[in-house]
């Protein structure tokens, strides 16, 4: 069975590490870079980015990352979509610039800031992960505001890219592990 890692200084690793059980395979929590060496995949969940940023860099655990992401595939949901994009703004951050993506944070605003919608992925989603809507939770989400050329766009909502895949990474914006639909966990898992 492999073995996929969700990264657990901070966020909702617990969520995601019963939605990868759901999807048929084995959770690992991680804190720390040796716990890298065992895994085949990486979720980084949601949280604070900011706070999930600080906490890599004290716990040296940014390049030991960036360095796994150079050969395994690694998932950003939320605040980890943050952390993999290129470029962050609202305000401007540092991230790990794993996808070629810019992110505004908290895009939704303040006021509406969480939301649950019904999305109906693309195709090529349907044909990889099941057919059907998906319903995604939104908690101040971030809104991906450009896709490179290489980005392949697998749902939108409002518009927006909301799954998105740029080589062996994947992001999502919204909390598919707060469902119990394991179709975006399953298409995490076909990539490893
Ligand atoms: N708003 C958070 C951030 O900017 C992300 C929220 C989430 O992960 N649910 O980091």
């Amino acid at each position: 069975m492999k073995k996929v890692g969700i990264l657990a200084p901070q966020g909702d690793f617990e969520a995601h590490a019963k939605a990868v059980e759901r999807a048929g395979a084995e959770p690992v929590l991680i804190r720390s870079a040796e716990e890298l060496k065992s895994i085949d995949g990486l979720v980084i969940p949601g949280g604070e980015s900011t706070t999930m940023l600080k906490l890599l860099n004290f716990m040296d655990l940014k390049e030991p990352l960036l360095e796994f992401a150079r050969e395994k595939p690694v998932f950003g949901t939320c605040a980890g979509a943050i952390l993999l994009a290129q470029e962050v703004r609202n305000p401007a951050q540092e991230s790990l610039g794993l996808m070629d993506l810019t992110v505004e944070r908290n895009g939704y605003g303040r006021q509406i800031d969480s939301r649950v919608a019904n999305i109906h992925p693309h195709a090529d989603f349907q044909q990889r992960a099941g057919a059907g809507d998906v319903e995604a939770v939104f908690i101040r989400a971030p809104i991906i505001r450009r896709t490179g050329p290489d980005v392949r766009v697998l749902a939108q909502y409002e518009g927006d890219p909301v799954l998105v895949e740029h080589g062996r990474h994947l992001v999502a914006t919204f909390h598919p592990e707060l469902t119990q639909d394991s179709r975006v966990h399953k298409l995490f898992l076909s990539k490893l």
